[in-house]
């Protein structure tokens, strides 16, 4: 790990550090007791076969108290670490799970352009999980492990040094075999895992566009899609348990073989006088404790191997720095006038895709009511996000109120601009918290006003909870037209000085597109307004058409001199009159 990935992965244990060394102390408490258990059962075993020994009962009740409170001891640990250490990880992961989260939305609209939602979604839920399991039971398996057998190793050697030897000659052969068996089991898990993100993506997707599949009659064609992924998912359980199967059988038998070993050969020297039985006793009971450290180590091998991978991921994901945010000495915008500049502004979304604009320069006055008219691709949309700056322009500037964008507050700079375009988003909620996102603290009141103002006013009491009505996810309980409705009331709370339409009544139909452009045209009052529209009828009280093409802005004035110049808005006006006029006869 690189040498500041390696202090940052330690660092997220500084909120926890009394928990953290408390969970050690009782790992190495724990430790002590399984070693110490079977000394205390040899000394008991010894003083009854010496018949002579004085006091007999009275030392066999001290050691069981001795046993008793270590027991207990033991049992207080355990419970303490599987409490207090399984909570320390959980919040471990919380905190980098809220890291993460802060992080994304930080992320610019680039970023989202590129990666898959589904992907981010399992960084923050899946990845974490494992990474606070590593957290949380690493140190401890370790320490665990390495105290447990070094113990085993130094007493049994301390007893009886050739049977220690015949002990420990097994370990390397237990090791080699758990560690060969925990790695495919490992490659088993991951790979099922895998297969059952394969499964939810595709009864996502399946569910996600089941109006489509129910409409094309094609269930079978999905139903076969789904048995693919879950046929293969099978074998990758199968593998799993396969794996796992011949794991723990296989350190139940290892078990045994030495069971029979450290008999034979502790039989062997207690004929030749060089052992006795009590001491026979005691090794039976380390094998017993053995098993335990060398499962641990193993659990190790695998959560450093999970939790390491999982922390890599984690950082390159965290390390991603946004590359649109507040400049050192941002200025904090209050109320702004509204007035635009666009100076020679350059842009393309990726160096591999070519420039949507090569040198744009735009004036737009403060309450101006501007239309850009334009093909499909030009670029119109793409200039609208530039305005917010969703993305940055890779040449020229543009200056909002006089200052170049770039150095206001990006919270400022949005508060002041509001879109409504023709995809709208409304969350899964209530009408009205959907129309309160425009301002979070605004009354019962302000937002019945703004959707009076919106034209959905009426329709939300129609709604059988008006208000509380929830609208279901992306509001599909909703018409078009009322979605769009609902998003206008949000602008309306907002009230910002700038506002873009793109679009905004493109996908209705005409009559809620008359009830959407009713209510657009009081949002438009008293603010500077660019309007991106296809449909150029309703357009014509504009102050100002530009007309966008590939090569730069082509013509500007308004709509009287646009058309008496005879250009491209004329024909793509007269296009749309014939076209209009065609649709009424028939
Ligand atoms: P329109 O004038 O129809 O609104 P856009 O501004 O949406 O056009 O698109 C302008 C060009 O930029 C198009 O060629 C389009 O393919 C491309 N484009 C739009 N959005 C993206 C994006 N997120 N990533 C890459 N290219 C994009
Ligand atoms: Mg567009």
């Amino acid at each position: 790990m690189a040498n500041s990935r390696g202090k940052k992965f330690l660092l997220y244990y500084k909120p926890y550090l009394g928990w953290l060394l408390a969970d050690m102390a009782c790992a190495f408490m724990m430790s002590g007791v399984a070693l110490a258990l079977p000394l205390c059962i040899r000394h008991i075993t010894k003083n009854l076969l010496a018949s002579d020994a004085p006091g007999l009962l009275a030392d066999i009740a001290a050691m069981a108290t001795l046993m008793l409170v270590l027991v207990m001891a033991h049992t207080l640990c355990d419970l303490f670490v599987d409490y207090q250490g399984h909570m320390m990880g959980a919040m471990m992961e919380s905190d980098m799970r809220r890291e993460l989260f802060v992080h994304y939305q930080k992320m610019p609209f680039s970023f989202f352009d590129e990666q898959k939602i589904g992907q981010l979604m399992s960084r923050i839920t899946n990845d974490l999980f494992w990474l606070s399991e590593f957290y949380h039971h690493g140190p401890e398996d370790l320490a665990i492990g390495i105290v447990k057998l070094g113990g085993v190793f130094l007493i049994t050697l301390g007893i009886n040094v050739e049977l220690g030897l015949i002990l420990f000659f097994f370990m390397p052969l237990m090791f080699a075999y758990a560690l060969h068996f925990n790695r495919q089991m490992n490659i088993a898990l991951r790979e099922s895992k895998e297969r059952i993100g394969d499964i939810n993506a595709q009864v996502e997707d399946t569910l996600a566009g089941i109006r489509v599949v129910q409409s094309f009659a094609n269930e079978a064609v999905e139903q076969a899609k789904f048995e693919r992924e879950n046929t293969r998912f099978i074998e990758s359980r199968r593998r799993d348990y396969k794996s796992s199967a011949f794991f723990s059988g296989g350190m139940i038998a290892c078990t045994q073989l030495i069971t029979i070993f450290v008999i034979v050969f502790g039989g062997i020297a207690i004929a030749g006088d060089s052992l006795d039985l009590s001491d026979l006793i005691t090794f039976l009971l380390y094998v017993g404790v053995l098993v335990e450290p060398i499962q641990r180590l193993v659990n190790f091998a695998r959560l450093y191997q999970e939790g390491i991978t999982g922390f890599h991921r984690f950082m390159d994901m965290i390390e991603l720095t946004p590359d649109i945010q507040n400049a050192d000495s941002a200025l904090v915008l209050g109320q702004a006038t509204g007035q635009l500049e666009l100076r020679g502004v350059r842009f393309g979304y990726r160096a591999d895709y070519g420039d949507v604009f090569k040198n744009l320069s735009l004036d737009i006055k403060a309450g101006e009511y501007l239309v850009l008219v334009g093909a499909s691709g030009v670029g119109k949309t793409t200039l609208s996000s530039l305005i917010p700056r969703f993305y940055d322009v890779s040449a020229g500037q543009i200056r909002f109120d006089g200052i170049d964008i770039r150095m206001i507050d990006l919270h400022s700079l949005r508060r002041n601009i509001g879109v409504v375009d023709q995809d709208v988003y409304l969350f899964a909620a209530t009408a009205a918290d959907n129309i309160r996102y425009g301002k979070p603290d605004a009354s019962q009141s302000e937002i019945e006003e703004a959707a009076r103002k919106a034209n959905a006013h009426n329709f939300i009491m129609e709604l059988p909870q008006g208000y509380q009505t929830d609208i279901g996810q992306r509001g599909v309980r909703l018409s078009a037209g009322q979605k769009q409705r609902l998003c206008i009331a949000r602008v309306f709370l907002k009230n910002p000085p700038v506002l873009i339409l793109d679009e905004a009544t493109s996908a209705l139909d005409s009559e809620s597109e008359a009830a959407v452009q009713e209510s657009l045209e009081r949002l438009i009052a008293n603010r500077t307004t660019l309007v991106i529209a296809h449909r150029l009828s309703t357009i014509r009280n504009a102050d100002r058409i530009l007309v966008l093409t590939a090569a730069g802005i082509d013509e500007q004035g308004t709509h009287g001199e646009l058309m008496s110049r005879g250009g491209i808005y004329a024909s793509l006006y007269h296009r749309q009159h014939s076209a209009l006029a065609a649709a009424r006869v028939e």
